[in-house]
């Protein structure tokens, strides 16, 4: 796609896309259902390698995806009224760059035409994570590679 193409993500604010438009933006990395740590103070955020149960780790998709804010409290489910100061969402989260004012990166799936760029590009946490049942202190799982 050349840069300078007009697309539904760059050209209509994130509070006006459809429920379709909206989903699409996800990449499907699944960063977001990383456990992570916030210093309260500075709001610095650490992600760890421990990821949510509820997670399916071949598909990285929700297994309870309809009810998962209920199943897990702790869950968001993002809305645009989330991306005022979208500072916890991992960097490359779709929707934190959108808010940041930036575009999709060339491995999005909207961009690259297929959802296999995600992992071919290191940003898929398929393969790199434990689940919370079975990990240990969260201090012990700090990563960088978000
Ligand atoms: S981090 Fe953002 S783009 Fe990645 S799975 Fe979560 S909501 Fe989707
Ligand atoms: S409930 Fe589902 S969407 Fe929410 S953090 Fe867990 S796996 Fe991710």
């Amino acid at each position: 796609m050349p840069p300078d193409t007009e697309t539904f993500w760059t050209s209509i604010p994130l509070n006006e896309l459809d429920p379709e438009q909206w989903e699409s933006l996800c990449d499907g990395c699944a960063k977001c259902c990383l456990q992570k740590l916030e210093d309260e103070e500075t709001r610095e955020v650490h992600f760890t390698n421990i990821v949510c149960d509820l997670l399916d780790l071949k598909t990285c998709r929700c297994t309870h995806y309809a009810e998962r804010t209920i199943r897990v409290p702790s869950c968001v489910k993002l809305t645009p009224a989330d991306l005022d100061d979208p500072y916890w969402l991992p960097a490359t989260c779709a929707y934190r760059l959108l808010a940041e004012g930036q575009n999709l990166p060339a491995w999005h799936p909207l961009i690259s035409g297929t959802d296999k760029t995600v992992q071919h590009s290191g940003n898929s946490i398929k393969g790199k994570v434990v689940r919370e049942s079975d990990a240990d202190d969260w201090e012990y799982h700090l990563i960088d590679w978000i």
